[in-house]
C-alpha cells in the first residue's frame, strides 16, 4: 500500500476542497451495502462522527472485504469526494484498504447496537470505541484543559502535593493503607499493636484523601495555588456519586476569606461549563439525545445565573417549613445534622431553581481547620450544591490563629504529633487563607448529564471492584 500522510477524521470532516489523495485509519463501527459496493462508517476517535468510505467491490480482494467487520480495525488510501448521502458532506473513495485488526464477529462484544450502561461497564476495556464513552471521554479531557487553562491565567501555580501521606488527621478511618509488610507475619508490640517501625516509611502510612494541608503550606510560599491529582477514600458507600479513587481540583489562596473563595468557586466553575459549550459540542449534543433531553439548557442556565448564597441555618429554616407544609424527606432534617444529598437537591432544585453556595455550618460536622465565627457555633464552610448532584464543591476559609486551631485540635482529639509541620504555618507569618475542593468526576457528572460516576471515569474503583 502506497505510504500516505494520514489525516484524522476531524479534519477530513471539516475539508471544503475535494479530489485530494489521503491515508485514514479507524475501527470499523459498521458496514453495509450491496453486491457492488460497501459503505464502511469509520471511526477514530477524533470526534463523534464517522467518516464515510465507500469502496467499489470490484476493485477489492473478496478475503479482505470479508474481514471488514464490527470492531476491525483499518487504513484506506482514498480520495475525498464531495458526498450527497444524509448526514455528511465528505466521503473517502477508497483504493487501497489494509486491513491492520480483525476483530472476530463471534467474541468482539461491542456487536449489538444499544449496550446498557451497565453492561458497558463490565466491559470497561472496550466501552471507549463507543459514541458514549468516547463523548465523555473527549469531554474528560478538555475539562482537564479547562481547569489548567483557568488557574493559569490567573497566576495560580500548579503544584503537586504527595500522594502517599504519614497524617490521617483528616480521613481517619476511610484511608488506604500503604505497606510492604508481610501480612502472613505481622509483628505486633506487648500490647498488640502492629509495630510500624520496620515498614517501608518506618511509620503507618496512606494514600491520601485530599491534598489541602501540604497546598496550605504552598499557598504561604507561593500565593495562589492549586492541586489537581488523585484522592483516595475507602468509603464503604455504593452511591452513584462517590469513587474510591477519584481525580480532585483543590485551589488555596493566601489572603482570600469566604466571600473571594465563593466567587473563585463559581468563576471556576462557570468557566469549566462555558469551555464546555464552546468546545465539545458535538459530544454534548450526542449525549443530550440520548441521555438527558435538558443538558444543554441547564450547562446555558448555569453560565448566566448567579448563585444563591445563603447560610446554613437559613437553609435548614427552608427545609423545616418545607417538612411543616408536607414535604417528605428520608432523612431527618434538623440545625446541627449535615445535610443529605436530598436535602440539597431539595434546595437547589425545587426551590432555588439554581446553584447554592452554602456556608457558615455547625462546626460539629466539619473539619478542624475552618475558621470560627464569632458566635462560637459556626465555622467558615462553603458548600457548593448542584442541580442532579448535589455537593460538587466542599471549602472554607481556614483558621489562621495558631491558638484557636490547636484548641479546636485538642477539643476534636485529632492525633496531630505528626502534624507539626502544619502548625508551623500558623506559627510563621501566618496569613487569613482560603481553599475549597471540586471532585473531577461530580463536575464531570453535571456537564455530561450522565446519571452514575462510574460512567465518567475510564476505569472506576468502588467496592468489590478494581477490575482493569
Ligand atoms: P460527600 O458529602 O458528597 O461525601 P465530602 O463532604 O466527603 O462529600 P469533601 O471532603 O469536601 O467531600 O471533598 C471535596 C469534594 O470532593 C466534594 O465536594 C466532592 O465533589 C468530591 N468527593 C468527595 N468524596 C468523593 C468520592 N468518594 N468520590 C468522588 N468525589 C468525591
Ligand atoms: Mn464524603
Amino acid at each position: 500500500m502506497d505510504k500516505l500522510n494520514r489525516v484524522r477524521i476531524a479534519d477530513i470532516l471539516k475539508m471544503q476542497s475535494f479530489g485530494q489523495t489521503i491515508n485514514v485509519k479507524g475501527w470499523v463501527r459498521t458496514k453495509r451495502g450491496s453486491k457492488t459496493v460497501s459503505f464502511i462508517a469509520l471511526n477514530d476517535g477524533t470526534i463523534i462522527h464517522n467518516l464515510q468510505i465507500v469502496a467499489e467491490l470490484a476493485n477489492f480482494d473478496e478475503e479482505v472485504m470479508k474481514q471488514i467487520t464490527t470492531g476491525a480495525c483499518i487504513s484506506v488510501n482514498g480520495v475525498v469526494v464531495e458526498s450527497f448521502g444524509q448526514g455528511q458532506h465528505v466521503e473517502i473513495q477508497a483504493k487501497e484498504i489494509e486491513v491492520l485488526g480483525t476483530a472476530d464477529p463471534l467474541t468482539y462484544p461491542l456487536q449489538k447496537k444499544g449496550h446498557s450502561l451497565e453492561y458497558l461497564r463490565e466491559i470497561a476495556h472496550l466501552r471507549p470505541r463507543t459514541n458514549t464513552f468516547g463523548a465523555v471521554f473527549r469531554i474528560r479531557h478538555n475539562m482537564a484543559m479547562a481547569i489548567h487553562t483557568f488557574f493559569h491565567e490567573r497566576g495560580f501555580y500548579y503544584f503537586h502535593t504527595p500522594i502517599i501521606t504519614a497524617s490521617d488527621c483528616e480521613g481517619a478511618g476511610q484511608m488506604f493503607q500503604v505497606t510492604t509488610m508481610n501480612l502472613y507475619d505481622l509483628k505486633k508490640d506487648e500490647n498488640g499493636a502492629i509495630d510500624y517501625t520496620n515498614d517501608f516509611f518506618g511509620k503507618q502510612a496512606s494514600l491520601t484523601v485530599s491534598g489541602q494541608l501540604e497546598g496550605e503550606l504552598a499557598a504561604m510560599a507561593l500565593g495562589a495555588v492549586y492541586t489537581f491529582g488523585p484522592t483516595f477514600r475507602a468509603e464503604n458507600s455504593n452511591t452513584p456519586r462517590h469513587l474510591a479513587e477519584f481525580w480532585m481540583i483543590e485551589p488555596e489562596v493566601a489572603f482570600n476569606d469566604i466571600f473571594d473563595n465563593m466567587q473563585l468557586a463559581e468563576d471556576f466553575i462557570k468557566y469549566c461549563v462555558k469551555w464546555a459549550l464552546d468546545n465539545c459540542m458535538d459530544d454534548l449534543a450526542f449525549l443530550a439525545e440520548h441521555f438527558d433531553k435538558e443538558l444543554i439548557s441547564r450547562l446555558q442556565s448555569v453560565v448566566e445565573c448567579e448563585f444563591v448564597r445563603l447560610p446554613y441555618t437559613e437553609g435548614v429554616r427552608i427545609l423545616e417549613e418545607a417538612v411543616a407544609n408536607g414535604h417528605t424527606f428520608e432523612f431527618p432534617v434538623g440545625w446541627g445534622t449535615d445535610l443529605a444529598s436530598e436535602h440539597e437537591r431539595f434546595l437547589v432544585e425545587n426551590h432555588f431553581k439554581k446553584p447554592v453556595i452554602l456556608t457558615d455550618y455547625p462546626k460539629e460536622i466539619k473539619a478542624f481547620y475552618m475558621k470560627q465565627n464569632e458566635d462560637g457555633k459556626t465555622v467558615r464552610a462553603m458548600d457548593v450544591l448542584f442541580p442532579k448532584i448535589g455537593e460538587i464543591i466542599g471549602g472554607s476559609e481556614r483558621e489562621s490563629d495558631l491558638d484557636k486551631l490547636s484548641k479546636r485540635i485538642e477539643e476534636m482529639n485529632i492525633p496531630m504529633k505528626d502534624m507539626w509541620w502544619y502548625l508551623d504555618t500558623r506559627r510563621f507569618g501566618t496569613a487569613p487563607h482560603a481553599g475549597f475542593g471540586l471532585g473531577f468526576e461530580r463536575l464531570l457528572l453535571f456537564v455530561t448529564g450522565m446519571a452514575n460516576i462510574r460512567d465518567v471515569i475510564p476505569f472506576p474503583r468502588t467496592p468489590n471492584n478494581a477490575e482493569f
